[in-house]
């Protein structure tokens, strides 16, 4: 660490192609998540309603099993699992059946890549950097899973919660106080939301896991990093909407999941709270 903090244009790349190799890893835990867990429920409900056991293979493991390609099953090579470069390389194309592979994994691993750089240039290279690179992953499967199945599972957001109230046991970013009012007034502000319009109007305007992200945001960014957050999503969410509604027209217009919002302005106000607060307060005259 002091090596790379001595030598920051090693540190950089460093953080970087770090976060291309992490992105590569959590396109599976994106894709091969959500139906492990669907799996697992099948296997509940079939147990709490006494059916028979059927056979009923589990799909593929994140951890063990390699990767293959989705259509002719075909096993990657070494050279053919270089995040971003084999899929470029390839044109996006299976280099057995040619069938396209999704831009979903070099969009995902650059991603990874570039705000890993990011947590660099903020903190350094030391606990700081490396905690902040954790939340970063977590936070691209829990937009990556959302987007792809409106999910917010609670592998993901029970861990982060308590990854980040460790954090805080070490005085890493914010205190331990700041860090379990933090991660109270999370869930209850939107749980209070949801309860309020469920009764207005009937309906369900939000997911159980969304309250669970932002308490697990409001433990590693403290009670003072809840009200920009929330602020900050709405904001994300009315900007992306309309992009959205533009692009695709409103009957074509389906509603986008809240979740990637949260994650957004959740890593925005972890990164750079405190300064955007003051930057805000000055252009106010406020401060
Ligand atoms: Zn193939």
């Amino acid at each position: 660490m002091a090596f790379l903090d001595a030598h920051p244009g090693l540190g950089y790349p460093a953080a970087a192609g770090l976060g291309l190799l992490v992105g590569s890893f959590l396109n599976v835990v994106i894709l091969r998540l959500p139906p492990r867990m669907e799996w697992q429920w099948r296997r509940d409900a079939r147990e709490i309603l006494e059916e028979p056991d059927l056979y009923d293979p589990p799909p593929p493991g994140i951890v063990v099993e390699g990767s293959h390609c989705p259509k002719c099953k075909k096993p990657l090579s070494w050279y053919e699992n270089i995040p971003v470069l084999s899929w470029v390389l390839q044109g996006g194309k299976c280099r057995g059946c040619k069938a396209p592979i999704s831009a979903q994994y070099p969009l995902v691993e650059l991603l990874t890549g570039l705000l890993f750089l990011a947590c660099a240039l903020r903190f350094g290279f030391g606990w700081q950097a490396f905690g902040a690179m954790l939340l970063t992953s977590y936070l691209i499967a829990l937009s990556g899973i959302d987007l792809r199945t409106r999910l917010l599972p609670d592998q993901l957001t029970l861990p982060l919660l308590w990854l980040g109230m460790t954090a805080a046991v070490e005085n890493l970013y914010v205190g331990q106080k700041a860090a379990i009012l933090g991660a109270m007034a999370g869930y209850l502000s939107l749980w209070s939301v949801y309860w309020v319009f469920k009764q207005l109007t009937g309906k369900e305007g939000m997911g159980h896991g969304d309250f669970k992200l932002l308490a697990a945001l409001g433990a590693w960014m403290g009670l003072a990093g809840i009200l920009p957050t929330i602020l900050l999503s709405s904001l994300v969410g009315a900007i992306v909407g309309s992009i959205w509604l533009a692009a695709k027209g409103r009957d074509k217009a389906t509603p986008i999941p809240f979740g990637p919002y949260l994650a957004i302005a959740g890593w925005i106000s972890f990164m750079w709270g405190q300064d955007l607060v003051h930057a805000y307060l000055r252009l106010s005259g406020l401060a």
